[in-house]
């Protein structure tokens, strides 16, 4: 008897022929007799409905009063699962985020989780029910509802694994496992068996939003064994995400492709040359809470230079009203900016042993006629911001050239 926590995408509970679903293959579990906390999405598309739903009140909703508002799409599907659970005779109890405790800090709609209590979850796992928290959501020290970002149901998950010390953390949702690329992309992309945790980081924070980001971080600090399955298939293994130090096989050079069109980058062209610049104009934008990605400076010309960067297109307005005042206080000559660019990425832990990843990339692009606007790269991955409208081409011919389609 293990304790195992599964968590359900809103693919999963879109509907209630799919909450019965759920609860037919969480009964099955049960019966095996483990233990079982489940967290559960919104139903697919209600998070979406609610942030437009808020939108046509306010153009930039309150943050706080957003978080009111969309962290009721997980309160509904939490009691249905339940319902749902004990129509097959199954003891189950629901939970919002706050009753269980999920403390944050305040920052609204991207939330961090600090703990935990799980008092309130052993007792009732004692008793022999199967507990049901809504994912997403949580409460800050003043008592307010707090949201964990978009997909943060994930970190729900696994952050109740690791607190609760569970045996696995399951992700259920509609692709069976992580694959070397976006299966809706790429249709020959591969189910990949295994992929290490640095693999998982940079593939999450480069767009692949099977997994969010943090989920990855919390699993692989407190060595939380996650694995992505499909909640619509009976045996699948999906997707086991291993410590590079548990892997004896031969990797493979490249482990996928990740391509994300959520930023957007803005330039400011002639900036003075001069110590303390990228200071001057990134300490503000940090200061909002506004995460930086890619960073190019250029070499100066007669004591100018030009700055670019990238933020997620959430940030992109606030970004610009910043820079305005800081534009004319530096004295830098323009501001250019633009939202119609996509970031795609190569990911693999065996690029750290092999040599010319990045001119076989390159090349590849060129040959297709697409212009590289940035360049980043780190030991194990490299990243290019293109225009948007070459996306689906780029991922396609760099899983093609560095033959993700074949079976390894
Ligand atoms: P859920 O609602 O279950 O959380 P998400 O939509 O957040 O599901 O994540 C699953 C989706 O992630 C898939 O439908 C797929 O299109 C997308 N995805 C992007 N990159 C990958 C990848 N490398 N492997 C698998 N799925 C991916
Ligand atoms: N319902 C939230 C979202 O759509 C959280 C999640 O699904 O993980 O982003
Ligand atoms: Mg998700």
């Amino acid at each position: 008897m293990a304790l195992i926590v599964q968590k359900y995408g809103g693919t999963s509970v879109g509907s209630a022929e799919r909450i019965k679903n759920v609860a037919r293959r969480v009964a099955q579990w049960r019966a095996r007799g483990d233990d079982l906390i489940v967290v559960v999405s919104a139903m697919s598309g209600e998070t979406n409905r609610l942030i437009a739903l808020a939108k046509e009140i306010q153009a930039s909703p309150d943050p706080r009063e957003l978080d009111v508002m969309v962290s009721t799409g997980e309160q509904v599907t939490i009691a249905l699962l339940c319902m749902a659970l004990m129509e097959q005779g199954v003891k189950a109890r629901s939970y919002t985020g706050p009753q269980v405790k999920i403390l944050t800090d305040s920052a609204f709609t991207k939330a961090r989780i600090l703990s935990i209590d799980e008092q309130k979850i052993r007792a009732d796992l004692a008793q022999g029910y199967v507990v049901v928290v809504a994912g997403f959501q949580g409460v800050n020290e003043a008592g307010d509802i707090t949201t964990l970002g978009r997909g943060g149901s994930d970190t729900t998950g696994v952050a109740l694994a690791a607190a609760l010390k569970a045996h696995e953390c399951q992700i259920y949702t509609d692709v069976d496992g992580v694959y070397t690329a976006d299966p809706r992309v790429v249709p020959d992309a591969r189910r990949l068996k295994t992929v290490t945790f640095e693999e998982m980081l940079e593939l999450a924070s480069l767009g692949s939003k099977v997994l969010q980001i943090r989920s990855v971080e919390f699993a692989g600090k407190y060595r939380v064994r996650l694995r992505v399955l499909s909640s619509f298939e009976e045996h699948g293994e999906g997707t086991l995400i291993t410590f590079e130090e548990d892997e004896n096989m031969e990797q493979a050079v490249i482990s996928g492709i990740a391509h994300n069109r959520d930023e957007a980058k803005i330039t400011i062209l002639g900036v003075p040359d001069r110590p303390g610049i990228a200071y001057q104009i990134l300490g503000p934008i940090g200061d909002a809470n506004i995460d930086v990605d890619m960073i190019v400076q250029n070499v100066g010309h007669d004591e100018l230079t030009d700055f670019s960067f990238t933020v997620n297109r959430n940030d992109y307005k606030k970004a610009l009203e910043i820079l305005k005042p800081i534009q004319q206080h530096i004295k830098a000559r323009e501001i250019v900016s633009g939202d119609k660019i996509a970031k795609v990425s190569i990911v693999g832990v065996g690029m750290r042993s092999h040599a010319g990843i990045a001119s076989t990339a390159f090349r590849t692009l060129a040959e297709e006629g697409i212009n590289i606007q940035m360049i980043s790269t780190s030991e194990i991955k490299i990243s290019v911001v293109i225009d948007e409208k070459y996306t689906e081409l780029a991922v396609r011919v760099l899983h093609k050239v560095f033959g993700l389609d074949q079976p390894q």
